[in-house]
């Protein structure tokens, strides 16, 4: 998501990039503010930019993204080098911004949630790029108690079908083979009568385009239009994120995520049953409050149950103005303790990825080269419908293609094959 608006930010802007901060006209630091530390990465690169600007006053420096939005102008006091503050769902706002600082020269705030034509700017697309984000959807209706998106994005809004499925077109023509759907509950997206199943069906029915993904799934909105659609659609890969974040009923529970550890197992269960050879990955977080050593053994067997094909797991940050944060009293995880956890969480996990990885050696799978491997020139990366990063020798033309590919060994977070001809 940060990618994305990232990349809004520069079509916003209409300026070209530089890697060089010292000949920028404008710099800008998006952020995440989704746990502490990306927050506090934020306020890192800010600082860096300080000697930038006394250096020549004439450069504008903003902050953009979620931590913008979450400390508004007080940002403006506590960093006197900066000049605008800009919240996530104001992009569109940017030039406006830009021009009123060159003008007037004051310093501007803008996070109001009310942005119309909140998805008037599409993202600037890299020239040769063969896969691409659509966002289909800005915000979140849903209420986990731990999680600070609803406040710093605002509620739930999704995007017209047209929209999507004409920037999708848009991107074909300009050589996009695979794009992934994002929104914070992708498929909870819906909009004038039609539901996400008809949006990934509509996507379906796009000329050349190879393949079609999608990410974050809410676990509790996927319904039966959305398998049906999964099975019946060729372009959409085998997988799906779809975050349990525990396997405690208690922490489940408490964290506001509205289905228990039963419910999760039965519906992965019949989403394996019904969407062949399916890939499942999720995220987990380890050390929510109250959360005992009973509550995080059941999160370990259930990676047994479930066997992922990979997990993301984070300790938990307590996050301003969350519910979570708030709970008076409760009793903490120490921070070694959840450490601990994660570290066993971890161990265990990239075991069963590595198994699952080596699972795969003999079998023959379509891969996307997305271009030149870090392994060497000889050598192509791409990525397996069930989204394994696969290496193999062969030529960069093939970038862009489908190509068959024997797998011939498992790694720690990847796979290598060979190509066939
Ligand atoms: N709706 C988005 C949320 C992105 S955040 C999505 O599901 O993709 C990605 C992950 O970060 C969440 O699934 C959760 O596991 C983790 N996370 C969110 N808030 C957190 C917090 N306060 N502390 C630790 N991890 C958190």
């Amino acid at each position: 998501m940060n990618e994305y608006d990232s990349d809004r930010i520069r079509t916003a802007l209409g300026a070209e990039a530089t890697d060089d901060p010292k000949r920028a006209d404008v710099i800008i630091v998006n952020t995440c503010a989704i746990r502490d530390k990306a927050d506090q990465k934020a306020f890192s690169s800010l600082g860096k930019f300080k000697s930038i600007k006394a250096g020549n006053p004439e450069v504008i420096v903003g902050i953009a993204g979620c931590v913008a939005q979450l400390y508004g102008d007080s940002l403006l006091k506590k960093m006197p080098h900066l000049d605008f503050v800009l919240g996530p769902r104001a992009i569109p706002k940017l030039p406006e911004i830009i021009s009123r600082i060159n003008l007037d020269k004051i310093r501007a705030v803008e996070t109001s949630h009310d942005i119309e034509e909140l998805f008037n700017v599409e993202p600037y697309h890299r020239a040769g790029g063969v896969t691409a984000f659509v966002s289909v959807q800005q915000g979140c209706n849903k209420r986990c108690s731990y999680c600070i998106v609803p406040y710093v994005r605002g509620n739930e809004v999704n995007r017209p079908l047209e929209d999507i499925i004409s920037e999708t077109r848009s991107l074909v023509n300009k050589g996009v083979r695979e794009i992934t759907f994002i929104g914070q509950t992708v498929n909870s997206w819906k909009r004038s009568g039609y539901k996400f199943g008809d949006l990934l069906r509509a996507a379906g029915e796009i000329q050349n385009l190879g393949r079609i993904r999608f990410t974050t799934s809410y676990p509790r909105d996927i319904t039966k239009r959305m398998i049906d659609a999964m099975k019946e659609v060729p372009q959409i890969c085998p997988h799906i994120h779809l975050p349990v974040q525990s396997g405690s009923n208690n922490v489940l529970s408490k964290m506001q995520r509205t289905y228990t550890r039963e419910w999760y197992i039965d519906t992965v269960k019949r989403l394996r049953d019904e969407v062949r050879d399916l890939a499942i990955s999720t995220d987990i977080i380890v050390g929510f409050p109250g959360e005992t050593d009973k509550d995080f053994e059941e999160t370990m067997t259930l990676l047994e149950e479930i066997r992922f094909e990979s997990v993301f797991s984070f300790i938990y940050s307590p996050r301003p103005g969350t519910p979570a944060a708030q709970i008076e009293g409760h009793t903490c995880v120490e921070k070694k303790d959840a450490s601990a956890r994660l570290a066993r969480l971890q161990e265990r996990q990239s075991n069963i990825t590595f198994e699952s990885n080596t699972n795969r050696v003999g079998m023959i799978e379509e891969v996307l080269v997305e271009g030149p491997s870090r392994k060497g020139t000889s050598f192509v990366t791409g990525r397996t419908a069930q989204n394994r990063i696969t290496n193999f020798r062969g030529p960069r033309a093939l970038t862009g293609n489908v190509v068959t590919v024997k797998i011939t060994e498992g790694l720690q977070n990847s796979i290598r094959g060979e190509l066939v001809v």
